[in-house]
């Protein structure tokens, strides 16, 4: 049962925001502090922390630095670890809503069925589970991480034994003595698979791609580092620039000498070799693409786990789930059935295809999936899209880092759907819709800019590229360049107009 009273939900309102991760608190606290009260914010679960209230896997933590992964607005001088784990960053989350008073906003239990924008009352009507009302401006910070996805893989649903996904783990099942199969090698599942390892009889991990993994340079951070972070708050920012430049320095390998990349996969082949001695294991665990490709995964237990008499690295392809076990094909077409009892997919997120797009509808009354079907997903600054006015899509297309902390870039887009806000409020605007021709050039530019990064050229299929071979999910350069860009609100990228109300010239 929700902690959290049910309220009922207003007719209308300025803002609604969907979603309690990162992205939609950010915006929750952030409107509450400008001194606005006009806003609800819509939450399916019954906790705030979207992806990270969600993936409780045992070994879930986040592998970029906790000084530079939470709020800039809302430092935690108390950090236990450089890298937290997931309990204690959904912690953060839950004390940063609670003390910023943005509880009494939040409709807990209340899931968005579909917003479609009114042309005629320029305003949104949101429709939820829990009834409907309007909006001017529509905030969606569901996040890219938020809907699991299985593999189509046939039989699937015919699996008689135990499963589920990383993202909705099992927690009442123990898996003790048990023969295990995990599908998937990607950040998620080198996490929990050496935890699987110790406690199952069995454990075969399904690779497809073998990743490219660094040493995890995790350490506790002892209490009187703690206390100086706590009374010496300039420590504390060193600190977090600090590990921002360290991460930014990333992105000339990234994305202008692809070549740099040549000396972080030595390190990681030499991490291999040293923790899996068998020749015939290292080499289906070598990569066959350039380091930064596919997201750089960092542990220092996943390989020496694979090493162990318990496991096997299945590198065959699956063709096949039957209500016992799982069924590989080999290169001669041979075909050979694992049983199993437990079947963990770590298998990712609709990445490049949000299945919430899918319920919004802008003014011509086709759905942002639709929209984005037909030309790939794309937006202004990420975060705008022609044809959806008044709508705000946090973490939108093209602004995912493979190298950073994601809520710096959920941050810069707040300021700019504040700065959008005031725009609206001094010029006396209810519409704001991005000019296609602005778009679409915005779109032009990146996707050029992308063109001679690791990501597009370093030889690997990623989710970080759509169905068409379009990389919609990174930002192409240096992150302070996406803070400065949306640093001022330009009111001449967007179509406006005025509220029927306001007859002076603003
Ligand atoms: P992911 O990176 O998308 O990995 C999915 C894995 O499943 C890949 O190894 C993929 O193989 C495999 N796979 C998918 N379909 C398959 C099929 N039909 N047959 C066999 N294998 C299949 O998903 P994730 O590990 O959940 O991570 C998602 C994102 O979450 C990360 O990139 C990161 O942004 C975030 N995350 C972050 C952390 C962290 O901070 N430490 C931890 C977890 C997740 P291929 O490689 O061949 O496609």
């Amino acid at each position: 049962m929700s902690p959290h009273p049910v309220r009922p939900l207003p007719s209308h309102v300025r803002v609604a925001v969907v979603g309690t991760g990162f992205s939609g608190l950010g915006t929750a606290i952030r409107l509450r502090r400008s001194g606005t009260s006009d806003f609800v914010v819509l939450e399916r679960g019954d906790d705030v922390g979207g992806t990270w209230r969600d993936n409780s896997y045992p070994g879930c933590a986040c592998d970029v630095p906790s000084h530079l992964y939470s709020f800039s607005f809302a430092p935690n001088t108390d950090w236990t670890r450089s890298f937290s784990g997931q309990p204690e960053i959904q912690a953060y989350i839950q004390r940063t809503a609670r003390e910023t008073g943005v509880l009494p906003h939040i409709h807990f239990g209340t899931e968005l069925l579909e917003a479609a924008w009114n042309e005629q009352d320029r305003r949104w009507t949101v429709r939820t589970n829990r009834g409907e009302f309007t909006a001017e401006v529509l905030v969606i910070g569901a996040g890219p991480l938020s809907e699991p996805t299985l593999p189509d893989i046939p039989g699937i649903a015919e699996f008689a034994g135990t499963t589920f996904h990383s993202a909705t783990w099992d927690h009442d099942h123990s898996l003790a003595g048990e023969r295990v199969a995990v599908i998937g090698t990607g950040a998620s599942s080198i996490q929990f698979v050496p935890h699987v390892q110790r406690r199952a009889a069995h454990l075969t991990v399904f690779q497809r791609t073998a990743p490219w993994v660094l040493p995890r340079r995790d350490r506790p951070i002892p209490a009187w580092e703690r206390a100086v972070y706590r009374h010496v708050p300039g420590a504390r920012r060193a600190l977090r620039a600090g590990i921002y430049a360290l991460r930014e320095s990333w992105l000339v390998g990234f994305t202008m000498r692809p070549q740099i990349m040549e000396l972080a996969e030595k390190q990681a082949l030499g991490m291999l070799r040293r923790q899996v001695r068998d020749p015939e294991l290292q080499a289906k665990l070598t990569p066959n693409f350039r380091l930064g490709c596919k997201r750089v995964l960092i542990s220092n237990d996943y390989y020496p786990a694979l090493a162990q008499s318990n496991v096997d690295v299945e590198t065959d392809r699956i063709v096949e789930i039957t209500p016992t076990g799982i069924v590989t094909a080999g290169a001669d077409g041979d075909r050979t059935e694992r049983p199993v009892d437990t079947i963990i997919f770590g298998t990712g997120f609709h990445v490049t295809d949000h299945p919430i797009a899918g319920r919004i509808r802008g003014r011509d009354g086709r759905t942002l999936a639709e929209h984005w079907g037909e030309i790939g997903m794309s937006a202004l600054h990420g975060v705008t899209v022609s044809g959806f006015p008044n709508l705000f899509y946090l973490v939108g297309p093209n602004t995912g880092t493979g190298n950073t902390s994601i809520i710096y870039m959920a941050e810069a887009q707040v300021e700019y759907l504040m700065s959008a806000l005031s725009t609206m409020d001094r010029r006396g605007l209810s519409v704001l819709d991005p000019r296609p021709e602005v778009q679409d050039a915005y779109n032009v530019r990146l996707q050029e800019q992308l063109e001679t990064t690791v990501w597009n050229t370093g030889g690997c299929a990623s989710w970080y590229l759509d169905d068409k071979g379009r990389n919609t999910t990174l930002w192409p350069t240096f992150t302070f360049r996406f803070r400065r860009e949306l640093s001022a609100f330009d009111v001449a990228e967007y179509k406006t107009e005025r509220r029927a109300d306001v007859t002076v010239d603003a």
